[in-house]
């Protein structure tokens, strides 16, 4: 079934040699230009790849080209307007001379291969790292197959479970048919779950019809990063017995990946040797839903290079030279930097976030000398980005004595009703609270928008549902720039807020109500965040400090990849 032509010849870089961690993911934010992520998951793809070019650790990422991409968000009336945002993915990446079939349903599909390498931009062992773009977009497909890798998160449940065989079957095809020896499968979420069910037939099985389970569980490490059931993937037998075929005939494969139905994350579960949940919370929440699997805790964290702003970058370079390849060093933030130079690099990355923010409706209303709330992440029900709006009057009751502003942006995915809805509010409470709190929204959030709005608010608010924020990153970038979080303990920020050192927490630490949570955002503004802000200059430089050396330090991705090396992939 496997067809490889030709061979890699001597033109094309040589993926063959050392045995390599095979890393798939749905998404990967490899740059902002390059539009195949949608938010926090493909970020952690991203980071984890740069972190690993920086640490020379021998992975390969694997992932569809997305085309069209996630998509480009317009406002139109307060409204969100999704449009296809096409790449060319010539211009950064080279076509790898393979390509492998996978049958789907009645048509083999042809799967070719774009190679993205993930350069080391410094450090004592960088090496670069391959990431291969999976595209159906060939002449040799039935038109219908074309599009397959065109829109990430696109389309139907029977899309999705295409876009999925070509990721996972397709994704192992390919790095057979480049040479690629790969020492461990790395699922990056359940959608690369159907990688078992190839290993399982090509692999598992010692002559006869029985799987051989226990080799293909030897091979591979499962990330979840879904702590609630109903977020996992999951598809009717229906759907999925005619689209796999004879991979997914036999009744002891159909056990592995559920009796109803087709669960990526059960099939994920029970064929792979090493689990973990992407914060310590989220490993207990997983080990609850599904008993009886071993699930440990690594806690995400994000690329200190990539999220610091170059103000920061600077004063780092100078104060913890190697900041970049140990940020651990970090740590030593708060004792040797002076509070005028903290105040200047964080006035700087202010001064770029006003000055993008001049050209948006309701920008021109900002003021240097105010504290700017920012949020930003996908738009979506279980974030709850209409917490802070609970009640409009109260927030400028707060703003007539302790002023303040606010910023926001996300996308909503173009199906989540909510989430669309939450963008109209938004767009809706910026009118009414005109005058009394400027409220900016910036169209198109993307990983150049985030770098300027982490850097660039000096509050950075997260009001998740407990416990559904599995762990959160853009609050550990603001932290990396001295940008303290208000934040819902929930996800990380269980592990990273010391409170009035790090930042702040809203409410307790099992779920409450909307209108508690509420209130307890608006008593900590009003009666810690702001007033610290406005009369203590030097309190507050204290917490910038707190959130860069005892946030900072530890919340990166060279730490979080360190550990995958030692626990999971040396395993
Ligand atoms: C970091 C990042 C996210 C993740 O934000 P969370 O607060 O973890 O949800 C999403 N989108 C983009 C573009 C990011 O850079």
């Amino acid at each position: 079934m496997t067809t490889a032509t030709p061979a890699p010849t001597s033109a094309f870089p040589d993926l063959t040699g050392e045995p390599r961690i095979a890393y798939f993911s749905m998404e990967i934010a490899l740059r902002s230009e390059i539009p195949t992520y949608s938010g926090g998951l493909g970020v952690l793809a991203g980071d984890t790849m740069r972190s690993s070019a920086d640490l020379g650790l021998p992975l390969i990422g694997v992932t569809l080209v997305s085309r069209a991409g996630y998509f480009r968000q317009q406002i139109v009336d307060g409204r969100q307007v999704e449009q296809p945002q096409w790449w060319e993915p010539l211009q950064w990446a080279q076509q790898m001379p393979a390509k492998v079939a996978v049958q789907i349903g009645e048509r083999p599909v042809w799967v070719a291969a774009w190679l993205y390498t993930v350069e080391s931009g410094f450090g004592p062992c960088g090496r670069p790292v391959p990431v291969l773009l999976l595209d159906t977009d060939v002449p040799e497909n039935h038109p219908d197959d074309r599009t397959i890798t065109h829109q990430l998160y696109g389309g139907d449940q029977a899309y999705r479970l295409k876009q999925e065989m070509v990721l996972g079957i397709g994704g192992v095809r390919m790095l057979r048919a480049l040479g690629v020896t790969v020492r461990k499968f790395h699922l990056n979420e359940g959608h690369a779950a159907l990688l078992t069910l190839e290993l399982l037939a090509t692999q598992g099985r010692r002559g006869g019809p029985q799987v051989d389970t226990a080799a293909v569980r030897r091979r591979c490490v499962f990330t979840t990063h879904t702590p609630v059931e109903a977020g996992h993937d999951r598809f009717s037998h229906e759907l999925a017995g005619p689209m796999l075929g004879g991979l997914f005939a036999s009744p002891a494969v159909r056990q592995l990946g559920g009796e109803g139905e087709l669960n990526m994350t059960l099939l994920a579960l029970n064929l792979s040797e090493w689990v973990n949940g992407v914060a310590r919370r989220h490993a207990e929440v997983s080990r609850r839903m599904f008993p009886g699997y071993d699930v440990q805790a690594i806690t995400n964290g994000v690329h200190a290079r990539t999220w610091t702003a170059e103000s920061f970058a600077r004063l780092f370079d100078t104060h913890v030279p190697g900041w970049g390849h140990e940020p651990e060093t970090l740590v030593q933030v708060a004792d040797r930097l002076s509070d005028a130079e903290v105040t200047a690099a964080h006035r700087e990355a202010k001064a770029a976030l006003l000055e993008h923010l001049r050209g948006l409706p309701g920008g021109a209303a900002f003021d240097p000398a105010w504290p700017i709330l920012g949020y930003a992440r996908r738009m979506t029900p279980y974030k709850r980005p209409e917490l802070l709006f609970t009640d409009l009057q109260r927030l400028k009751d707060i703003a007539t004595r302790l002023p303040f502003q606010i910023v926001v942006a996300g996308k909503a995915h173009p199906r989540d009703d909510g989430g669309r809805r939450a963008i109209e509010m938004l767009h809706g409470w910026a009118s009414e609270l005109q005058g009394a709190v400027p409220l900016v929204f910036v169209p198109d959030y993307n990983m150049d928008v985030a770098r300027r709005l982490v850097s660039g608010a000096d509050v950075w608010l997260n009001t998740p549902r407990r416990p559904l924020e599995a762990s959160g990153t853009s609050g550990m970038k603001a932290a990396l720039n001295g940008v303290p979080n208000l934040s819902v303990p929930d996800g990380w920020w269980l592990e990273g807020c010391i409170e009035g050192v790090t930042g702040w927490s809203i409410g307790g630490d099992t779920d409450a109500d909307n209108d508690g949570d509420a209130r307890a955002l608006y008593d900590k503004l009003e009666q810690q965040v702001l007033p610290l802000f406005h009369r203590d200059p030097a309190g507050w430089c204290a917490v910038m400090k707190g959130a860069i050396s005892r946030n900072g330090y530890h919340f990166n991705s060279h730490r979080m990849m360190r550990r995958y090396a030692v626990e999971a992939y040396l395993r």
